[in-house]
């Protein structure tokens, strides 16, 4: 991701930029910072960036100019107008105490993008006519006022690169912490195991694993009811839905993941309505239909696919700027086994391989295989050092991607990528699912054979 910063102090953004876990992810190449002293761009002999409020009032605000242009010199060297020579919006972040509150689920669709713009405030601010024309996005980072921007941008930066496959060098470690799922993290210990008369809860010396994960998820629990109850009421009605949807798990499978790992937020009830905004997805129960206009004044903005009950998605699809794209049957791993694999040499997949995934996965196209190999969540299988087909996930959790080259089919490659990835997702203490178009039999009959039980519920996929 390339991360531009406007500001009239760069050496306070190139500091917190190069040090710590940052400044390795620069050093690697998975972020490359830009930053601009916007007081290059005043066109006042003495570099003046500021004056006085019309209107009057204390204190000065940032002039238009300088900002416009040195937004325009990030505009014109951006990624996008290089790499497909037209001039796409960058979004374009003001940090401000005036902005909507910037939270996990922010950082996650922000993570998505390929370029950013942040820009900093200093004084009283920045004059509106400038912020109007080049400003996409208006965050605060909580509701208190600060001297700058540079901490704000700061901040959110940390919040959005940390979630860049391979910045924390551990991929499970940003599923699990807090405001995932809605409960804050549970106390942590290390050694010694007493220090200053304290010794560590009994549970964590042991090491049993379920007995471990019980007593985090209630110390989470107590810990979120006492300092945020507001988080702790979203908590109850995740769980809530998490029961009902576990009474029809198989046809609900997509909906329920989405809950447990935290991805999905409920954005109506009754019938329920999940938003995931890593996947800008929409997603209500297979069983229920709902009236048209009152779904569409539901859909956050940026949605861009739809997964519906069969029924329902047979209504949609005659809404002008929605279109059908498949029916699939959810397929789901019941057996919370590992299981064996024979071929073992299974990797992830890195930039090297993405125009062969791109090129042989059709389904969703060869932009979206190339993006999910960059995101780090392709694994190939190769045989005597040659790649023979591949799997990943889908934005929404689901397994898929499956493909064998022809000359290595019929060999086990396809239950050896399969087994991988269930034994991944239960590690990391998921259900292994994925989605199979009603009539893909040579996959029906694959995961028959894996024993991974099927819906008997039709979903339908939309895009607008
Ligand atoms: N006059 C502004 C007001 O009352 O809202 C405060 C301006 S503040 C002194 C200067 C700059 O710091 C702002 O333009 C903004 O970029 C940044 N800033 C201050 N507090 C912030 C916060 N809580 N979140 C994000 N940015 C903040």
């Amino acid at each position: 991701m390339k991360i531009n910063v406007l500001t009239l102090f760069p050496d306070f953004i190139e500091q917190g930029l190069h040090t710590s876990i940052l400044g390795r992810a620069c050093e690697k190449g998975l972020l490359s910072c830009n930053v601009v002293n916007i007081r290059d761009y005043s066109n006042d002999k003495n570099g003046r960036v500021d004056d006085y409020t019309y209107g009057g009032g204390a204190g000065m605000l940032m002039q238009a100019q300088p900002v416009y242009d040195a937004y325009k010199a990030v505009e014109n060297a951006s990624l996008k107008n290089n790499c497909e020579g037209e001039n796409h919006r960058i979004r374009t972040i003001y940090v401000t105490p005036q902005g909507k509150p910037f939270t996990q689920k922010d950082a996650l669709n922000l993570a998505k993008e390929d370029e950013l713009v942040f820009l900093c405030g200093h004084y009283e601010g920045i004059d509106e006519r400038v912020l109007e024309e080049i400003v996409t996005d208006r965050y605060s980072i909580g509701d208190y006022v600060l001297t700058g921007g540079e901490l704000p941008a700061l901040v959110m930066i940390d919040a959005v690169s940390r979630l860049i496959p391979g910045v924390l060098g551990n991929e499970v470690s940003a599923d699990i912490e807090s405001f995932y799922g809605d409960l804050l993290e549970y106390p942590q210990y290390t050694r010694p195991e007493v220090w200053n008369g304290m010794s560590v809860p009994g549970v964590l010396l042991k090491g049993n694993p379920k007995e471990v994960n019980a007593w985090r998820k209630e110390k989470a629990e107590e810990l979120t009811e006492k300092v945020r109850p507001d988080l702790f009421e979203k908590y109850k009605q995740r769980e809530h839905y998490i029961k009902e949807l576990l009474k029809d798990k198989r046809n609900n499978i997509q909906m329920l993941e989405s809950l447990r790992r935290g991805t999905g937020e409920i954005i109506n009830t009754d019938p329920l309505v999940i938003y995931m905004a890593c996947d800008d997805l929409v997603m209500v129960d297979i069983n229920r239909k709902m009236d048209v206009d009152e779904f569409l004044s539901l859909l956050p903005d940026g949605v861009h696919s739809i997964v519906v009950g069969q029924e329902f998605g047979d209504i949609l699809k005659d809404v002008e700027g929605i279109h059908k794209s498949c029916d699939v049957y959810n397929y789901v791993y019941t057996e919370n086994v590992h299981r064996k694999i024979v071929n073992k040499d299974i990797r992830l997949l890195t930039e090297e391989y993405a125009d062969y995934v791109g090129t042989h996965y059709e389904l969703a196209g060869y932009d979206y295989a190339v993006e999910k190999v960059r995101e780090g969540i392709v694994y190939g299988i190769f045989v005597d050092n040659e790649i023979a087909g591949f799997i990943g996930t889908h934005g929404e959790g689901s397994i898929g991607m499956l493909y064998i080259d022809e000359r290595f089919r019929r060999r086990g490659l396809a239950a050896d990528l399969e087994s991988f990835m269930f034994n991944r997702d239960l590690e990391a203490g998921r259900t292994p699912y994925g989605q199979v178009i009603i009539d893909n039999v040579n996959s029906i009959k694959l995961q028959e054979k894996m024993g991974v039980y099927g819906g008997d519920k039709i979903l339908t996929w939309l895009h607008l």
